[in-house]
Formats: C-alpha cells, sequence, structure tokens
C-alpha cells in the first residue's frame, strides 16, 4: 500500500516529487501525474526504491526519456523512476560507458569527440541509454545489438548482474529485459577507431534525412507502429488515406504517416482513439494489421 506520508521519512536523501504531471517529461506532451516521481542518484538508492516498493506492494515502473510512450491521461499508480540524475558517460579506449539516463543523442556525439565508429546510426535516436537497450533501438541500418557488450541490471528481484551482449536476447525492437522485467543500470559499448570528419560527415547525413523525413518540429513519439514483415507502416497508413487524419489535437503526420504528431493540446485519448482508427482502417484496406511500437501505459 502507497502511504504518502511514509514517503518522506523513508526516502529523505533521495530527490522525489508527489503527484507529478507526466506530460512535462514524455516526448507526446500528454500524460497524467505519477503518485510518486522518484530521481536516483545512483544504483544504490535505485535499488532502495524497488526494494521498498517490493516490500510494500507498490507497483513500480521505470521510464527513460519518455520518447516511446504514451502515459495515459490520469497518469500511473505507485512509483515511476526516472535516471535523469544517473547520467555519466565514460570513454575508456574504445569502449563507452554510459549509465541509463544518460542521454543516447548525446552519447553519440561523445563517440564523435573521441573519434569513435560505430555509433552514428543512433545520432538522432531522442531515447536514453537504459530505453535504448531495453528496445534494441535501430536505424539507418544500425541497432543497440551490434555494439553493445554488456549491461548492468537491476534484476526485480534486487540483484545487480552483468549480462553479455549475446545473452541479451536481442530481436527486432526486443530485448530480454522486456520480459524479465530488470531494470538498465548501464551499458557498455564497443567502437572502433574512426576519422572525426567521416565519423561527422555521417551524422550530418542521417540528421539531414531525418529532419527531411520526419515531423521533428512537433510532438511525438516517433514511429507508432513497427515495421510490419515486407512493408511500411507509413506506406500502408498512406495507401489507406489517413495521411493528416485527426482526432481531438492528434494527427497523423503529413510529413510522414508512421508517426502521430500532438497539434493541438491534444491527449493520451486521442493518441489511442486514433492509433486505434489507424490500425482498424489499415487492416480494412490491405489486410495487414499494424502492431504498435510505442507503449501505452497508465490509467
Ligand atoms: C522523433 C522520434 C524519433 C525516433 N526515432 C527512432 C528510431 O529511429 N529508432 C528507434 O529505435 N526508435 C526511435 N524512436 C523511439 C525511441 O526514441 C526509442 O524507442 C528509444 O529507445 C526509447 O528510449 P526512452 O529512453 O525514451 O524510453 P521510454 O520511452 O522512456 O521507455 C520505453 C520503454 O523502455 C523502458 N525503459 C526505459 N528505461 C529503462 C531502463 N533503464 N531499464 C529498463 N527499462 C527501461 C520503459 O519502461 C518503457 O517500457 C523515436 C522517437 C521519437 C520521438
Amino acid at each position: 500500500m502507497l502511504h504518502l506520508d511514509q514517503i518522506q521519512s523513508v526516502f529523505e536523501e533521495i530527490d522525489y516529487k508527489l503527484n507529478e504531471p507526466l506530460k512535462g517529461y514524455t516526448y507526446t506532451k500528454v500524460g497524467g501525474p505519477a503518485d510518486v516521481l522518484f530521481f536516483p542518484k545512483n544504483k544504490f538508492e535505485l535499488a532502495k526504491i524497488v526494494h521498498y516498493a517490493n516490500k510494500q506492494d507498490i507497483p513500480w515502473m521505470v521510464l527513460g526519456n519518455a520518447s516511446n510512450i504514451i502515459v495515459r491521461d490520469k497518469g500511473i499508480r505507485g512509483f515511476v523512476i526516472m535516471f535523469d540524475k544517473l547520467n555519466a558517460v565514460t570513454v575508456n579506449g574504445y569502449t563507452i560507458e554510459a549509465e541509463a539516463g544518460a542521454n543516447l543523442i548525446q552519447t553519440t556525439r561523445v563517440a564523435l569527440y573521441h573519434s569513435l565508429t560505430g555509433f552514428e546510426f543512433a545520432c538522432g535516436i531522442p531515447g536514453s541509454i537504459g530505453g535504448a537497450v531495453y528496445m534494441n533501438a535501430g536505424a539507418y541500418g544500425g541497432e543497440v545489438s551490434n555494439i553493445l557488450v554488456s549491461a548492468q541490471l537491476l534484476t526485480k528481484e534486487g540483484e545487480v548482474i552483468t549480462v553479455e551482449g549475446r545473452d541479451m536476447k536481442f530481436g527486432y525492437r526486443h530485448s530480454m529485459v522486456q520480459d524479465t522485467g530488470a531494470i538498465v543500470i548501464s551499458a557498455k559499448f564497443a567502437l572502433k577507431p574512426g576519422t572525426y570528419e567521416i565519423i561527422k560527415q555521417e551524422m550530418d547525413r542521417l540528421t539531414h534525412l531525418r529532419e527531411l523525413k520526419q515531423p521533428l518540429e512537433y510532438p511525438s513519439c516517433g514511429s507508432v507502429f513497427k515495421r510490419p514483415v515486407g512493408h511500411f507502416a507509413g506506406q500502408l497508413i498512406m495507401e489507406a488515406g489517413l495521411k493528416g487524419r485527426r482526432i481531438g489535437g492528434v494527427e497523423v503526420s503529413e510529413k510522414h504517416a508512421g508517426f502521430m504528431i500532438n497539434v493541438a493540446d491534444g491527449t493520451a485519448s486521442d493518441y489511442e482513439a486514433l492509433i486505434a482508427h489507424v490500425i482498424e482502417t489499415v487492416e480494412q484496406n490491405s489486410g495487414i494489421r499494424l502492431e504498435r511500437e510505442v507503449r501505452i501505459i497508465g490509467e
């Protein structure tokens, strides 16, 4: 049971906010409040929060940069943990180690600064390191699984373990973290020595491609749907005549039909209704049932 009056005495040294609206943290700019939103500064604080929640039977979940989730309008009961304060990035030879809350885009810039190649594919993915490992984030032919050496995890039972990249059961936008419910604490990536100018050119090229194709000027959660085998979700949505279709304040992007943008103070309910409408209409039109990539959480 969650007794808010106990939180202060139990978590004196840990930063948290009570009843904190999540729309200020999510890329979609929608989402109701978290009962308690924690910002642990190290893995010991993280373990303490999880341990307490488990013991008291309080539901908890972690969020990275909230770039691949939709939080429902009534928010999230229990504890939400964010990693903004666990964000160190260290370089050791050709290896980069980054804590869960490190910004993925910033981490690719650290690689560039050290003339290390292999991370260019991620230079425009607005997630955190933890979220990127969880999702096996990828773009333009690269993905996290190609460069991950190992990840440090906090298991659901509260144990800190290190898992080798080859044991992470990576698949398309999938890792074993999704099956086990563990928390990514940090990740180690193996890169190769490269040439600063060439790495920068590639990152500039990929950034330019994104700016051309994606509606980055609006709040969104990136591609809403997984790529169906042999097809592109955006293409199927376009062929179903859904470009520009709007429910409430949320719209299927004219620029990239795989994106849904929050154009006018939209809500999570608008997102959910539009997603359901798109899935149904695309299936009627093409026979293909789109599968969501973005996660929908909360009440
Ligand atoms: C404009 C835009 C462009 C995008 N382009 C791409 C792209 O090219 N390729 C791509 O793959 N994705 C893309 N995305 C989606 C998103 O950025 C990625 O999926 C990213 O990896 C999500 O990371 P996050 O930290 O934001 O995770 P969140 O959205 O915060 O969370 C996603 C899931 O990860 C879990 N999670 C987060 N942190 C941890 C942790 N430390 N331990 C355990 N679980 C955790 C959460 O519980 C949740 O279930 C895009 C999104 C946007 C808005």
